[in-house]
């Protein structure tokens, strides 16, 4: 067996040795005589699991105790309709703040259930930056203020925290789209009304969404919000009013326990600026590659990059992938290279990139 390093943005890489526990616990979990996908979702074995998951990822995130940690389903683009059906309540406009595709598609899905207000926006340089928080024009009484905190097709994320305290705001809700970097650096979840991220990128399989929101928030959706997405319904039950994605959760528990073997997220956050400065260093010394961002908004996630000569892309892409370093292709939208270095990426990994880069340079440059 050999393994590649694999830059793909999502469904991503896993770390080694949870991939390997999976694999030794797929007949039979822990003397149950069962493998978790074939365990009932309320039976005492699965009800473990979940509530271990749970109370793992509120300790890396140190989640404070008026804040409910939901496992739904329907990834991060259906909470775009999930999050104004439940948050609107009796108020009228929603704010967004627009920084790349991801928040773009989210305020074009609010428009369904709200009327959106978009306080900021990085459109006009290219979506290569974050607007400052003093140029936020937030609404009167908007419901809550949308940001997605690590646009993972530009690679763009934020330098700050949006914290709306500092700009004489603070009674707003900000929902965070975290999907392609949480767990991925420290954050202070009590400035946020509602972090969410479908589980694909920094934490699992597809198929989980991860909600964090706050309990004041709970109890608003509209009517027509399907029962199975009332936020107030999934927390009162536990995350189980319907099936759970079982198994996705599972995995994201063995991700959240190896997460702690490495030191938790202050932890890895290290490694994180370590392997991005390692790709960004190397980018901007190099005049064969560039990368498009303002510096301070370069995302530790996801970096895309160009070969200043478009022409060499598909051999880059084939020499790569020979080279055993896969996934490498920009998203159509923006073109070129990306590579996503979530947190199961090793620093090896990213050296492995930087060296064959340096190398596909100096041959073609
Ligand atoms: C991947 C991604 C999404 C979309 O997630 P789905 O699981 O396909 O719904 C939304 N937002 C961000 C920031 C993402 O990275």
């Amino acid at each position: 067996m050999s393994r590649v390093w694999n830059f793909s943005a999502g469904p991503a890489v896993l770390p080694e040795a949870v991939l390997r526990q999976a694999a030794d616990e797929m007949l039979d979990w822990h003397g149950s005589g069962m493998g978790v996908m074939e365990m009932s979702h309320r039976g005492k074995e699965f009800t473990a699991i979940a509530a271990q998951a749970e109370a793992d990822l509120r300790e890396l995130l140190a989640v404070p105790a008026n804040y409910r940690i939901l496992f739904m389903q329907g990834g991060a683009i259906a909470e775009n309709a999930i999050i104004p059906m439940n948050l609107m309540g009796d108020r009228r406009v929603a704010d967004y703040v627009v920084t790349g595709s991801w928040s773009q598609k989210s305020q074009k899905e609010a428009r369904k259930y709200a009327e959106v207000n978009i306080a900021a926006s990085s459109e006009a340089s290219g979506f290569a930056s974050v607007p400052a928080m003093a140029e936020w024009k937030l609404s009167a009484d908007p419901a809550y203020v949308f940001t997605c905190t690590n646009e993972t097709i530009g690679g763009v994320e934020y330098p700050f925290e949006p914290d709306l305290a500092q700009i004489g705001r603070g009674e707003v809700p900000v929902v965070a789209d975290m999907s392609s970097h949480i767990l991925s650096r420290a954050i202070d979840v009590s400035k946020y009304g509602l972090i969410f991220g479908g589980a694909q990128k920094n934490i699992g399989p597809a198929g989980l969404t991860i909600v964090i929101v706050r309990e004041d928030l709970l109890g608003r959706a509209m009517p027509h919000c399907p029962t199975a997405f009332d936020f107030k319904t999934v927390a009162d039950n536990g995350s189980m009013y319907n099936t759970p994605p079982t198994y996705a959760i599972y995995i994201a528990g063995l991700v959240f326990q190896w997460l702690k073997r490495q030191g938790g997220v202050a932890a890895i956050e290290v490694q994180n600026v370590a392997k991005a400065k390692l790709l960004y260093d190397f980018l901007d010394a190099s005049d064969f590659y560039e990368n498009r961002v303002e510096r301070a908004c370069r995302s530790r996630m996801n970096v895309p990059f160009f070969l200043k000569d478009e022409a060499l892309n598909e051999a880059f892409l084939a020499e790569s992938k020979a080279a055993g370093l896969v996934q490498l292709k920009g998203h159509k939208s923006v073109g070129g290279m990306r590579a996503s270095i979530y947190n199961a990426m090793p620093l090896a990994g990213v050296a492995a990139l930087v060296d064959f880069m340096r190398d596909f340079a100096a041959r073609r440059g």
